[in-house]
C-alpha cells in the first residue's frame, strides 16, 4: 500500500503465550491479502487484471474485491460523484504530468474525463467486465480503508485479545481495551509541513482516516498539484481542504469520505446528514493561518499547539443532542 502499518494488540488477562504473536500475524495476513488483490500497482492483482482485461471479457474477482467494487460505486453516488474510483485515466495522466513537469494537453484531458464513470464496468456475479477499452479503476482512496477493517476483524476474533488498533500510514481503526485503559487517543497532524500531532481525539470504537494535500502533492511551475483529483474538473482537487479527518464505523467508509471531502472542502460537510455515525474535521484556509470546520457529533479536539478553534457546521436532522434534545 505503499506506507507503513502499525498493528497494536492488548492482551486479554487470561492470555497465553504466542496468542498475541498469532493474533498480529492474521492481522497482517489481511492487510498483503487486500493489497495483493486491489492494488493497482500490482500486475497481478485482480483489480490490474480487470483494467486491462479487453472491452467486454469477463474477468473472475473474488467476493471481497467486488464487495469493494460495489461500495465504491455506491459512495460514487453518496458522495454526489466526489469520490469516484473510476478516475483511474485522470489519476495516470495528472501522474504523468507531474513526472514530466508539463501540463497536459487539452485533448489528452478531455479523452482522460470521457473514460470515467461507472458506465465502463459491469459487476456482476463472481465477475466483472470493462465495457470500455481505457477505463481504468483505482481503489487508492479506498482499498486501505477495507484492509484496516478486514485486519481489525481479524484481531478482535483471535483468542487472547481484549483490545486494538490497526493504523495504516496514519489511518486507524481501534476496538476494545487500549494499553493506558481509557479510550484511544488518535493524533490530529498539523497541515504544516514537517509538524507532528496538533490535535488529538478520544476514541472509543471505530475508524479514523485522514486525507492531506500536504502529505502527497506533485509542483509545477511553483504550483502544488494535490494527488486528489477533483471530477467535475478533471483536475487535482483545489478546494480550500488542507486536511480532512474523518470518524466512521468503518474504515472503508472514513478513508472514501475523507477523500470525497477533500474535494468537496468544508461546504461537503453538509452532505454527511444522511451518513450515520459519519462525522468529519475539515481544516481548510491558508496553512499559516488555518481554520477548522467539523460536523455537530465529531469528538472535540483536545489542542497540543496551536490547534484552531472548531466551528461546528451542521445541524443534523433527527439528531438527539447530548443533553436529551432533538
Ligand atoms: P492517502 O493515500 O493520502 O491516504 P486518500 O485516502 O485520500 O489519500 O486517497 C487518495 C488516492 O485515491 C489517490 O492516490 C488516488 O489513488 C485515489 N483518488 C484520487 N482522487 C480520487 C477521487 N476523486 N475519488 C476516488 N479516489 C481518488
Ligand atoms: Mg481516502
Amino acid at each position: 500500500m505503499g506506507t507503513t502499518a502499525r498493528i497494536t494488540a492488548v492482551p486479554a488477562s487470561e492470555a497465553r503465550a504466542g496468542q498475541l504473536d498469532a493474533a498480529l500475524e492474521t492481522a497482517e495476513a489481511e492487510l498483503r491479502r487486500v493489497e495483493a488483490r486491489m492494488s493497482s500497482w500490482l500486475d497481478a492483482s485482480e483489480l490490474s487484471a480487470l483494467n486491462r482485461a479487453a472491452p467486454g471479457q469477463p474477468v473472475p474477482l473474488s467476493r471481497e474485491t467486488l464487495d469493494v467494487l460495489r461500495t465504491a460505486r455506491s459512495l460514487y453516488e453518496r458522495t454526489g460523484g466526489a469520490f469516484d474510483a473510476t478516475c483511474g485515466p485522470l489519476i495516470d495522466l495528472w501522474r504523468a504530468v507531474a513526472e514530466s513537469g508539463r501540463l497536459p494537453e487539452r485533448d489528452a484531458l478531455a479523452r482522460a474525463r470521457a473514460l470515467g464513470g461507472w458506465a465502463g464496468f459491469e459487476l456482476g456475479d463472481g465477475e466483472a467486465r470493462r465495457t470500455e477499452a481505457g477505463a481504468r479503476i483505482d481503489l487508492g482512496g479506498i482499498a486501505k480503508g477495507y484492509g484496516i477493517d478486514r485486519a481489525t476483524g481479524a484481531l478482535r476474533e483471535a483468542p487472547g485479545v481484549h483490545g486494538g488498533m490497526v493504523d495504516v500510514g496514519g489511518d486507524v481503526r481501534v476496538f476494545g481495551a487500549s494499553p493506558s485503559g481509557e479510550a484511544w487517543r488518535v493524533g490530529l497532524r498539523s497541515p504544516r509541513e514537517g509538524e507532528g500531532a496538533w490535535g488529538s481525539i478520544s476514541v472509543s470504537e471505530g475508524a479514523v482516516c485522514t486525507s492531506g494535500h500536504y502529505a502527497r502533492y506533485a509542483e509545477i511551475g511553483g504550483r502544488r498539484y494535490s494527488h486528489i483529483i477533483d471530477p467535475r474538473t478533471g483536475r487535482p482537487a483545489e478546494t480550500a481542504s488542507l486536511t480532512v479527518t474523518v470518524l466512521a464505523p468503518t474504515a472503508i467508509r472514513a478513508d472514501a469520505w475523507a477523500t470525497a471531502l477533500s474535494v468537496l472542502g468544508p461546504a461537503g460537510l453538509e452532505q454527511l446528514a444522511g451518513e450515520p455515525g459519519v462525522e468529519a474535521l475539515v481544516v481548510h484556509g491558508n496553512p499559516e493561518q488555518p481554520r477548522a470546520a467539523a460536523t455537530a457529533g465529531f469528538p472535540p479536539v483536545e489542542d497540543l499547539g496551536g490547534f484552531p478553534s472548531v466551528e461546528r457546521r451542521q445541524g443534523r436532522r433527527n439528531a438527539v443532542g447530548s443533553d436529551g434534545t432533538s
